[in-house]
């Protein structure tokens, strides 16, 4: 029986932004004015993931101290060095580093530098794939990597390149046992914020609960939908969300089977045509076109 730990772990889902820019490199608002924005917002955390660039000083933003009782951060960034097959400066995402991660050497590649996160126990993942154009070499040249954003909100508002299915299918496609994320690179810019989200269940909202969590894939990624719960069994998967207009699992290549109807809450899809693929993945798209992506199951 296949099982989505995001629904079958015990705790509760914590809606945080894991993809965010600050005054430490080239945000707008302060590192305190950014932690408030998403508390007030209602989100349960965020971490700050500032450029890891020599002309900002390599920062971490220290946010420790903006942790409360109902709010929490984790420490990252975002990490850049040469170079990706188009020769341009890697976008790599590192969600759990030590406040005293070392600055990048000068002969350091890009997926050096994101082994030496992983290392230190961060969440990685393959930034905004098609804002950049990255290939599947590129991608492959990462094998540390946790999880693909598949949709990336600064990118898709400023630059219509944002969502990257395209990416982790064809990982997906090639046996890859990869996670998908929605982040908001959120530089606080021109409606760049509060557009893709995390919902990472854990016990407790603590920093290194919620990154354990995200390495192992207990979480779902939206734009605003809620997925209650889905259920794999033999034969069909049982999504229950809230008021969709589609609701989809998807698996190998073209394969789909999806439900078209508007205000649908609970749907029963079966699996025969995609079980062969070996993999299934859910989305559910509200009457908005808004998404929200469970991470994939294999057979
Ligand atoms: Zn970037
Ligand atoms: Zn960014």
């Amino acid at each position: 029986m296949l099982i989505d730990p995001a629904f079958a772990a015990a705790g509760h889902f914590r809606k945080g932004n894991i993809h965010t820019h600050s005054t430490r490199s080239d945000g707008a608002l302060s590192p305190e004015d950014v932690c408030r924005a998403y508390r007030d917002a209602g989100y349960d955390f965020v971490s700050l993931t500032d450029h890891f660039l020599a002309r900002y000083g390599f920062p971490i933003a220290d946010t420790r101290l903006l942790r409360s009782a109902r709010f929490t951060t984790i420490l990252g960034a975002e990490l850049h060095a040469p170079a990706t097959s188009l020769g341009e400066l890697w976008h790599v995402l590192a969600v759990g580093l030590p406040a005293d991660f070392a600055p990048t050497a000068a002969d350091e590649t890009g997926p050096a530098l994101a082994r030496r996160a992983a290392d230190a126990g961060a969440f990685i993942a393959i930034a905004h794939p098609a804002w950049y154009a990255l290939t599947m070499e590129d991608a492959e040249s990462l094998p540390m990597a946790h999880a693909v954003e598949i949709y990336n909100h600064k990118s898709h508002v400023q630059t219509d390149r944002g969502h990257s299915s395209y990416l982790a299918d064809q990982l997906h496609a090639t046996g890859r046992r990869i996670t998908l994320c929605a982040v908001d690179d959120a530089h606080f810019q021109g409606h760049d914020c509060f557009g893709g989200y995390v919902m990472v269940k854990a016990i407790d909202n603590d920093p290194e609960a919620l990154v354990a969590s995200l390495k192992s894939g207990t979480y779902y990624s939206s734009q605003g939908p809620v997925i209650e719960t889905v259920e794999y069994r033999e034969d069909e998967v049982e999504i229950a969300c809230s008021p969709a207009s589609v609701v989809m699992v998807l698996g190998r290549g073209s394969r789909a089977e999806k439900r078209v109807e508007r205000g649908i809450t609970r749907v029963t899809l079966p699996l025969d045509t995609i079980r062969p693929g070996g993999f299934a993945r859910v989305v559910v798209a509200d009457a908005a076109g808004r998404r929200a992506w469970t991470n994939p199951v294999w057979w």
